[in-house]
C-alpha cells in the first residue's frame, strides 16, 4: 500500500462544518448531533448507535456504498459522546470512507486531525464562539454549559481562536 504523508486539510475540514450549520440552518449553540444527523438523513443513509466499546475505542464510522454506520462508546461522558458523533459524522463528510481504511486506530493519520478539526468547527463554530466570548462568556464551565462541550474542549477552542494565549 502507498504511504501517504498529507497535511490535514484543516481549511477544508471547517469549511465542510460551516457549511453543513448553515445549511442545517443553526444559529445558536447548543448544536444538537440530533439535528445534524437528521439533517444528513434527508441526503443520505444513516445510523447512529451507541456500543459497547471498550475502553480505548470513542466510535467509529464504516461506510459500505451508500451506507454509511456510526458507533460510539456508550460508557463516556455525553460531552466525550457528542464529540465523538461529530468526529465520525467529520470523516464521513469529509470523504473518509474507503472501507479498507479504519481511521481511528491510527490517531496520527491526518484525517484525524481533519475529523478533529470539523468536529470543532461544529460543535464550537468560531463565529458564534467569538460572538459569546466578546459578549462576556469568558468562563470555560459558562462556555462549556452553553456549548455542551467538555471544559477541556472549550480550552483548546480558546486557544485555537486565539482568545486566549498559551502561557509560557
Ligand atoms: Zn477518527
Amino acid at each position: 500500500m502507498e504511504e501517504k504523508n498529507n497535511k490535514p486539510r484543516v481549511i477544508f475540514a471547517k469549511k465542510t462544518a460551516k457549511d453543513l450549520l448553515k445549511s442545517i440552518g443553526i444559529k445558536n449553540p447548543p448544536i444538537l448531533i440530533k439535528d445534524v444527523v437528521d439533517h444528513i438523513r434527508k441526503e443520505r443513509d444513516l445510523s447512529v448507535y451507541p456500543w459497547a466499546f471498550g475502553d480505548n475505542t470513542d466510535g467509529i464510522q464504516i461506510t459500505q456504498g451508500d451506507c454509511a454506520t456510526i458507533a460510539y462508546n456508550q460508557s463516556q461522558h455525553s460531552h466525550r459522546q457528542r464529540f465523538t458523533v461529530a468526529h465520525e459524522i467529520g470523516h464521513l463528510l469529509l470523504g473518509h470512507t474507503s472501507e479498507n481504511s479504519v481511521f481511528d486506530l491510527d490517531s496520527k493519520k491526518p484525517e484525524e486531525a481533519e475529523a478533529n478539526q470539523f468536529a470543532a468547527e461544529l460543535l464550537m463554530p468560531e463565529d458564534m464562539f467569538k460572538k459569546d466570548f466578546k459578549n462576556g462568556i469568558k468562563n470555560a464551565q459558562d462556555l462549556s454549559r452553553v456549548y455542551n462541550v467538555s471544559e477541556e474542549a472549550v480550552w483548546w477552542r480558546l486557544m485555537e481562536c486565539r482568545l486566549i494565549m498559551k502561557m509560557g
